[in-house]
């Protein structure tokens, strides 16, 4: 694991903190989630959901997750044998790749990919094929033959994260469709990292691959609350996949962590349960805070990609004269007071992504103000 050292994450976050910037680098957002939400964990303590909970997750909790596949996607899952749960989406990414690949086995990634996604690979032992997402008339997406040429004899799974952080692209149907075909054409298991699934703007919509054609047998499904509820710190989250590929899930969950936080588990499912409207809210302002962020961006000069979905701009930095998004981003809070992540740090292919940094807008309308004002005197 050596070449994985701290993450950019845990890097620019303390930088943050110790220069005194504004944090536009790791996504979090700065306001809390729906009351009720807060009441139902606290009750849960209160009320002694206090030991460990059964190894597989709540059955309340199971049933919430069944329950909103089923009513929000049309796709049923068995919450006894379908569904369990995980300390975020970031163990179930891991349980599912170590236990569904063998070392040598190659895993397709979009790239830029989610930093968990190269780390776990290296984990099972496992060798990583990266398919670029470039940008095409303002949005991020990837060539098909790209694709298909990625495609070995060992090739085991793909990773598919929609809404795509840092990229901002919600993957359309047709995208979907080619994704899909390939799976099925060459047998491949399909990983999604759907944590994104409410944050989608404007007319983009999620939609689950394992809702295609001949998927639903062949994809492990994965989600977690973070992000939905503006409740980043619980960890919790979730898998959904047919009961052969959730035992195996589940067997190397059972010995990472074997079981997940009692009262979080409680006040996720009645948040799954009771509070679509406040999502659907967060959703609204988060768009709102999106086009805040990207007119400040542009205005300070940076090319900003106007995000599909997620927390985050993507934007290139090249029009303001630098070249390398990684000692931008390390220099930025003395020149600017601002932190951001280099998501050249995302790519295998160093040079593709050097020039783009990614700014979250999970934050105050006065926050991001701030920001852009800052980030303007950088011309
Ligand atoms: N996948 C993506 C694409 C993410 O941005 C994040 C961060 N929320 C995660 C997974 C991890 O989610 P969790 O905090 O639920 O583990
Ligand atoms: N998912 C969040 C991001 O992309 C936070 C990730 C983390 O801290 N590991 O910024």
């Amino acid at each position: 694991m050596r070449e994985f050292g701290e993450t950019i994450f845990a890097e620019m976050s303390a930088l943050a903190v110790r220069t005194g910037s504004i944090n536009l680098g790791q996504g979090f957002p700065d306001s809390g989630p729906a009351q009720g939400v807060l009441d139902a964990a606290i009750e849960a303590i209160r009320s002694g959901a206090n030991q460990y909970p059964p190894g597989p997750g709540l059955p309340e909790l199971r049933e919430a997750v069944a329950a909103q596949r089923l009513e929000r996607y049309g796709l049923s899952y068995d919450p006894a044998t379908e569904v369990f749960v995980t300390v975020g989406a970031t163990e179930g990414i891991a349980s599912a790749v170590l236990a569904l690949v063998e070392p040598g086995d190659e895993v397709l990634v979009f790239e830029p990919y989610y930093d968990s996604y190269a780390a776990v690979i290296a984990l099972a032992g496992a060798v990583r094929r990266p398919v670029t997402l470039r940008p095409v008339e303002g949005r991020f997406t990837f060539d098909p033959d790209e694709l298909r040429a990625a495609v070995g004899p060992r090739t085991r799974a793909i990773l598919v994260n929609s809404p795509h952080n840092p990229a901002g692209t919600v993957f359309t149907r047709a995208e979907l469709e080619t994704i899909a075909a390939v799976c099925r054409e060459h047998d491949l298991v399909a990983i999604t990292d759907e944590v994104y699934e409410y944050l989608t703007f404007d007319d983009a919509e999620h939609i689950p691959l394992a809702t295609l054609d001949g998927m639903r047998e062949r994809t492990v499904s994965i989600s977690s609350a973070g992000k939905s509820f503006s409740v980043t710190g619980w960890k919790t989250g979730w898998v959904t996949a047919p009961a052969p590929y959730v035992r195996a899930v589940q067997t190397v969950k059972q010995f990472l962590t074997f079981t997940v936080s009692a009262p979080y588990q409680r006040a996720v499912a009645y948040a799954l349960a009771n509070e679509a409207q406040w999502v659907e809210e967060l959703r609204k302002s988060l768009q709102a805070k999106r086009d805040r962020l990207v007119t400040g961006l542009e205005a300070a000069g940076f090319v900003a990609y106007r995000p599909q979905g997620t927390y985050f701009v993507q934007v290139d930095i090249r029009p303001l004269g630098f070249t390398d998004g990684i000692e931008l981003a390390r220099a930025l809070p003395e020149k600017a007071g601002v932190v951001a992540i280099p998501t050249q740090v995302f790519y295998d292919n160093a040079e593709t992504g050097a020039h783009f940094v990614r700014f979250a807008f999970c934050k105050k309308d006065e926050v991001i103000d701030e920001a852009v004002e800052r980030l303007a005197r950088l011309r």
